[in-house]
């Protein structure tokens, strides 16, 4: 299948195939036993006949977007809801592209009906009877998966006009992304359904006002949409049971680099890095705990001793990096980490659309110079100036490539004195 084609970015190991993930992962989040209870939660709320319930629920639950950013659902399902305008679309981004993130390809993989479902009840929910998948060209198992899925859902009368006599229409699309990183970014990945060239918009307008063909869209990542059913069977407060100390819900992560057990890991959000890391199997080849990054490219290495801050958008926020997309890459000792972090930045510098100039031509140069400096000669200043370049790139990128091209250095330079020496020259 496609986990053949997919490989660790950083460590070039392959990640464990998905067959060999626990199925228990994703029947976390599933409320049915069985696919003949399948769009059951949808059915009810049609019966029921209140959309702004759905909003309140989603709100009270404290559900915020899994793609990366976490910006509260409910709150953009009301915004979208409030908007003005046609056309009305709902999209899945399931452009999943960020370095060490796969957890999505998982859901659409073995719970393709949890987000078809989650989609039709946001187009019932903000009014729009059209629906698109917007998938990455890669995953090509999860794009048979879910046509299969679309088919039935079609064919059982989920998907369609007049769905169960409540006299609301949807109907929903898949759209293969033409490739590249920069797609998934949302406005970006709006061009590229209108047939243009894939460079992202300014924001605002947000897409819950001005989105697909200049209308309200709903957009959210696929286990943002996964989670939905759960949370609408179970209730706000059941939902946020599921967490650990203070905090509510349950989380993906892709966890790769040097544990035993790569893969795919729910877990109660509050969890301590230190005991995902423990789930994944503990570190790979007697290797101890150097550095991680919680959340994909985006967000910095953090050392080994934030490793009991909590899986949480503000408790990692606090310890200075982020939950980004939930891509936990574990670095044992041994390792080179300003080589990884370089890696990093190179990847964000062959991604650049090129559109800021800013973006495109300053990670070039920071490319340049970090290799320089990884060769052991590292120009006078470079610090300052890639201090300097950081807070050019973080004013004046128009999307999150370019505010984050430089964070993995950054990160390098905040904790982690070894590393930052070799950015340096003895004297300065
Ligand atoms: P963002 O903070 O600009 O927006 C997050 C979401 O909230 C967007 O959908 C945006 O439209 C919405 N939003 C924000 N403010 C709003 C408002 N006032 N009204 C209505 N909607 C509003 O972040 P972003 O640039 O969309 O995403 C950045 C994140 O993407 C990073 O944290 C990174 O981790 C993640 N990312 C993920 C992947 C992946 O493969 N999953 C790839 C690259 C980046
Ligand atoms: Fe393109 Fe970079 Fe500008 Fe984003 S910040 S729009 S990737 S050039």
């Amino acid at each position: 299948g496609s986990a053949e084609q997919l490989r660790d970015g950083m460590t070039g190991r392959r990640p464990q195939p998905l067959a060999g993930d626990p199925p228990a992962e994703v029947a976390e989040v599933d409320p049915y036993r069985g696919a003949d209870a399948h769009y059951g939660t949808l059915a009810a709320l049609l019966a029921d006949g209140r959309p702004e319930a759905v909003i309140d629920t989603l709100e009270a639950s404290g559900l915020r977007g899994m793609g990366g950013a976490g910006f509260p659902t409910g709150r953009k399902w009301r915004f979208t809801r409030a908007a003005t305008g046609t056309p009305r679309t709902v999209v899945c981004n399931a452009d999943e592209s960020e370095p060490g993130t796969f957890k999505d390809r998982l859901l659409l993989e073995r719970a393709p009906h949890l987000v078809i479902e989650a989609m039709i009840i946001g187009g019932w929910v903000i009014g729009a009877s059209h629906g698109i998948i917007y998938l990455r060209h890669e995953y090509e198992h999860a794009r048979a998966v879910l046509e299969k899925a679309l088919q039935r859902a079609r064919a059982d009368g989920h998907i369609g006009r007049n769905i169960r006599g409540s006299g609301f229409d949807f109907e929903l699309d898949l759209f293969i992304s033409p490739g590249g990183y920069i797609m998934g970014e949302e406005t970006a990945l709006l061009e590229g359904l209108e047939d243009r060239r894939g460079e992202p918009r300014n924001k605002p307008p947000f897409p819950t006002q001005v989105g697909f063909n200049g209308g309200p869209t709903l957009m959210n990542n696929v286990e943002t949409f996964a989670m939905i059913p759960r949370i609408l069977q179970g209730g706000a407060e059941g939902w946020k049971a599921h967490g650990r100390e203070g905090y509510g819900g349950l989380k993906f992560l892709s966890v790769s680099g040097d544990v035993a057990a790569p893969g795919v890991y729910c877990v109660a959000a509050g969890t301590p890095i230190r005991e995902v890391i423990e789930r994944a199997g503990g570190m790979a080849d007697g290797r101890s705990l150097y550095a991680f990054c919680p959340g994909g490219a985006s967000t910095p290495f953090l050392p080994a001793t934030l490793a009991d801050t909590a899986v949480d958008f503000d408790a990692l926020a606090e310890a200075g990096a982020g939950l980004g997309s939930g891509a936990l890459f574990v670095v044992g000792s041994g390792r080179d980490l300003l080589d990884l972090a370089i890696q990093q930045v190179r990847f964000f510098r062959n991604e650049s659309c090129g559109k800021c100039v800013p973006c495109r031509t300053g990670s070039a140069q920071a490319v340049r110079k970090l290799e320089a400096a990884h060769a052991g000669a590292p120009e006078e200043g470079l610090t300052d100036l890639l201090e300097a370049l950081d807070e050019t790139l973080v004013q004046t990128s128009i999307c999150g490539l370019g505010q984050v091209a430089l964070t993995p250095i950054m990160g390098l330079l905040r904790h982690f004195p070894d590393e930052a020496a070799r950015l340096r020259r003895p004297h300065d």
